[in-house]
């Protein structure tokens, strides 16, 4: 029998209506003759009783002293909520129905607390409880060590929970179901145009899920990639299905080949600074300085460029003074700019084709925008602009690639 399985995210389960929508998913599946897995978020946000964030807030009002691995405990608690919640739901339909932690469906971490890595899957009892018929809920966003320790996967890690058990059950395709409509061409709050895509490759969606793109979390399409399970993003509220994510080839490939395009979507985000170290004459450790400095104090860098003049690279704002502070310790003058953005376009069909840079610069400059830095990949060509430019970037690279059509 073919395996679906759906992962319901916060908003998605936070009131009565939205949950009623969840229940007419689960009923479109088994009536396709499914047997279905669903894993489920903690429902709400931040302020609603058993969000995550609320969770956290508990013991935050009493001066956060809680140690990593208990503080685990707590957040898988939001995700049982959730899972027995709608559990109940489901059986008052008539529906049978069974809950298991992430632990219990097979899913064993590191015990690195608070953003485990997944080290095996092993869904034994899932598929015996299918094989009964019930629907298997899973409580998202969390593991267990091979010593029954639980753990948890990572803010937003119930899409990795879902494609992760997909991938072990060879699913047909894992639903990700979420409040917007699929994967658009950018964000609809700045263009107002950004168009829902019916299909887009692993790597274009990793791009733009790495570049701010917030519609799923990138190290879920990363495990879907690796298992080659498609993936669906779209919305609870709507019949409509959404993106399709899948591999190249059958976006690209030969008769399947749906679409010609050279770029899928604009990404961005802000608040990042670029650091500039100059190198002295002379100066020949200082990239390997810099760099193993950063890495010493946990400090991620992005954008780098290292060149025989020095290296320049971005932080985080609010790690900025922390790095310029280690720099200066070391005996170099750094000079810096905060609250830059990374406009990012992406496409998978961009590689080889000569003229995307050129019309990405022509479209910046007609805005005066200034490229203050760039860098390049086979899918994504990366622009660090001034933070008051972001918005007017975003919407002149959309309209300059024709995106809205
Ligand atoms: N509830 C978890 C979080 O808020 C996991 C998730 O929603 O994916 O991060
Ligand atoms: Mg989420």
């Amino acid at each position: 029998m073919r395996i679906r399985v759906q992962k319901f995210g916060g908003t998605s389960l936070s009131t009565p209506e939205a949950r009623k929508h969840v229940l007419e998913h689960i009923q479109a599946a088994r009536s396709e003759d499914c047997q279905l897995v669903v894993v489920v978020s903690a429902m709400g946000r931040q302020g609603e009783p058993y969000a995550t964030d609320t969770l956290l807030g508990l013991i935050r009002q009493n001066g956060d002293q809680l140690p990593a691995r208990e503080r685990d405990l707590l957040m898988c608690c939001g995700e049982w909520i959730s899972a027995a919640n709608l559990c109940n739901l489901i059986q008052a339909e008539g529906i049978p129905a069974v809950v298991l932690t992430g632990g219990q469906a097979g899913i064993e971490t590191n015990d690195a607390y608070g953003n485990a890595q997944i080290v095996s899957v092993q869904p034994k009892r899932i598929l015996e409880h299918l094989d009964r018929g019930e629907v298997v809920i899973v409580a998202g966003f969390q593991g267990q060590t091979a010593d029954h320790e639980f753990t948890t996967l990572g803010r937003g890690g119930s899409d990795t929970s879902a494609t992760a058990i997909g991938g072990a059950l060879k699913a047909e395709v894992v639903d990700i179901f979420t409040d917007v409509n699929g994967i658009l061409t950018a964000d609809p709050r700045i263009v107002e145009d950004a168009r829902p895509l019916t299909r887009v490759s692993y790597a274009e969606i990793c791009n733009m899920a790495h570049n701010g793109a917030k519609v799923i979390h990138p190290r879920a399409v990363e495990v879907a990639m690796q298992a080659n399970v498609p993936v669906r993003v779209r919305s609870t509220f709507s019949k409509e299905e959404g993106t399709l994510v899948t591999n190249p080839d059958s976006l690209y490939g030969a008769e399947k080949r749906v679409e010609d395009r050279h770029v899928t979507g604009i990404a961005h985000f802000g608040n990042i600074t670029q650091i500039q170290v100059p190198a002295a004459e002379g100066q020949y450790d200082l990239q390997l300085q810099v760099f193993k400095t950063m890495a010493q104090h946990s400090i991620s860098v992005d954008f780098i460029n290292v060149n025989p003049s020095g290296v320049v690279y971005t932080v985080f704002d609010h790690v900025a003074e922390k790095a310029l502070d280690l720099l200066r310790g070391l005996g170099y003058k750094p000079t810096s700019l905060s609250g830059c953005a990374k406009v990012s376009v992406i496409g998978g069909g961009m590689n080889g084709v000569p003229g995307v840079m050129a019309k990405i610069v022509e479209a910046l400059t007609e805005e005066n925008i200034r490229i203050l830095q760039s860098a390049d990949s086979n899918t994504t060509i990366w622009c660090l602009v001034h933070g008051e430019d972001m918005v007017s970037a975003v919407r002149a690279l959309h309209k300059s690639f024709q995106l809205h059509k």
